[in-house]
């Protein structure tokens, strides 16, 4: 590790990921020698802070990454193909926040408590993908069953915060709440229909097959990140009126017996992982209770009964933090300890 620290850029600092990057990058105290905050022409001339200091925004461009250690991306999908590649060439290390790079074969797909051998795997693209939000906390809960028990098969059924849809699903929500209030009417521009006191079965695009984007991004990345095309995985993802915090019904098929007993003991010692399950206080994970937390909270764990090797599980997550903001800075921190000399 460099004594001096390292040259960080923030691609979409101005953004609900963005901003959460830099919380996450101050909480954990990452080694900054200095730190470029990067959004498009509207935020130019802004200011952000970072440790109590006033930082200037500056466009985000081909040019600005010269001197760059780690550039870590969350200005969409569009922005990341545009100038991760530029970033990537002036010599820094891409951690991309968006779904453009996922399922490249060649870039690894990485959640640090799950798979931090594949880092190493850059074949000089430079770029480390971030996964999915809701697949991510997914990843952390599993991996100790994997380990443990082999997975045949996973059903899950997502309950998604807005916020997972970035700034302005978080405003349309509040706006409708406001307007619910006052006897107005309900402007939807972020979401096709009122998220206000509504669920939509409808995250990101539809396929040909059916199922939505986010649904196909969890089946695809789970198989990626565990390395394993055999494992059977159906998503039916839903957007709820959360402000923050994923929320996870999920169905696992064993390959071996294992018991909710013994789930629970795995949990308990999981890398990121905190067990919440004791039902007869009413204490189960919350969205309300993950906000601005960096584990993954794990409960209401119990047997399938419906077949031989089965458990059911409910995963909640802060989708900025983990989902996000703090996968992505782990990965850094990875990346200074292992990789960049
Ligand atoms: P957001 O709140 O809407 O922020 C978008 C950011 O991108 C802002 O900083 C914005 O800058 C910047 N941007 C947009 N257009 C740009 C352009 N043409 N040139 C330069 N910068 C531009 O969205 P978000 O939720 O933070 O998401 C950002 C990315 O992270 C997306 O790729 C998203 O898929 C991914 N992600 C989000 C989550 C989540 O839970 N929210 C989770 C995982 C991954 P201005 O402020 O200047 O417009």
């Amino acid at each position: 590790m460099r004594e001096e620290g390292y040259n960080i850029a923030i691609a979409g600092a101005t953004g609900a990921v963005g901003g959460a990057m830099l919380e996450v990058l101050e909480r954990r105290n990452f080694p900054i020698k200095s730190l470029r905050l990067l959004a498009s022409s509207r935020s130019v001339g802004k200011t952000l802070k970072f440790k109590g200091q006033d930082i200037a925004v500056e466009l985000l461009d081909a040019d600005a990454f010269a001197g760059i250690d780690i550039a870590l991306f969350s200005a969409g999908a569009q922005r990341s193909l545009d100038f991760a590649p530029a970033a990537a060439k002036a010599g820094a290390i891409v951690v991309d926040n968006s779904s453009a790079y996922r399922m490249d074969k060649e870039i690894p797909l990485v959640v640090p408590e799950v798979n931090p051998h594949a880092i190493a795997d850059l074949k000089n693209h430079g770029i480390i993908a971030n996964p999915n939000c809701s697949t991510i906390q997914m990843m952390v809960a599993l991996k100790p069953i994997l380990d443990k028990a082999g997975i045949k098969r996973i059903v899950v059924s997502t309950y998604q915060a807005v916020s997972g849809s970035g700034n302005p699903a978080i405003d349309e929500l509040k706006n409708q709440v406001q307007a619910y209030a006052k006897g107005e009417k309900m402007d939807a521009e972020v979401y096709p229909h009122q998220i206000a006191f509504n669920c939509l079965p409808h995250i990101d695009s539809f396929l040909d097959n059916g199922y939505t984007k986010e649904e196909m991004k969890m089946v695809n990345e789970t198989r990626k990140i565990f390395e394993d095309d055999t494992i059977g995985v159906t998503a039916t993802t839903v957007r709820v009126p959360v402000i923050y915090g994923h929320s996870e019904a999920v169905n696992i098929e064993t390959k071996s017996k294992i018991t909710a007993a013994e789930v629970k003991a795995l949990m308990k010692n999981a890398e990121g992982v905190e067990l919440v399950d004791n039902p007869a206080n009413n204490e189960y994970p919350l969205a309300i209770h993950c906000v601005g937390k960096f584990a993954t909270f794990v409960g209401r764990i119990r047997e399938d009964e419906s077949i031989e090797n089965g458990i059911n599980m409910w995963i909640v997550s802060d989708n900025i933090m983990k989902g996000a903001a703090l996968n992505a800075v782990q990965i850094a921190e990875v990346l200074i300890k292992d990789h960049i000399k």
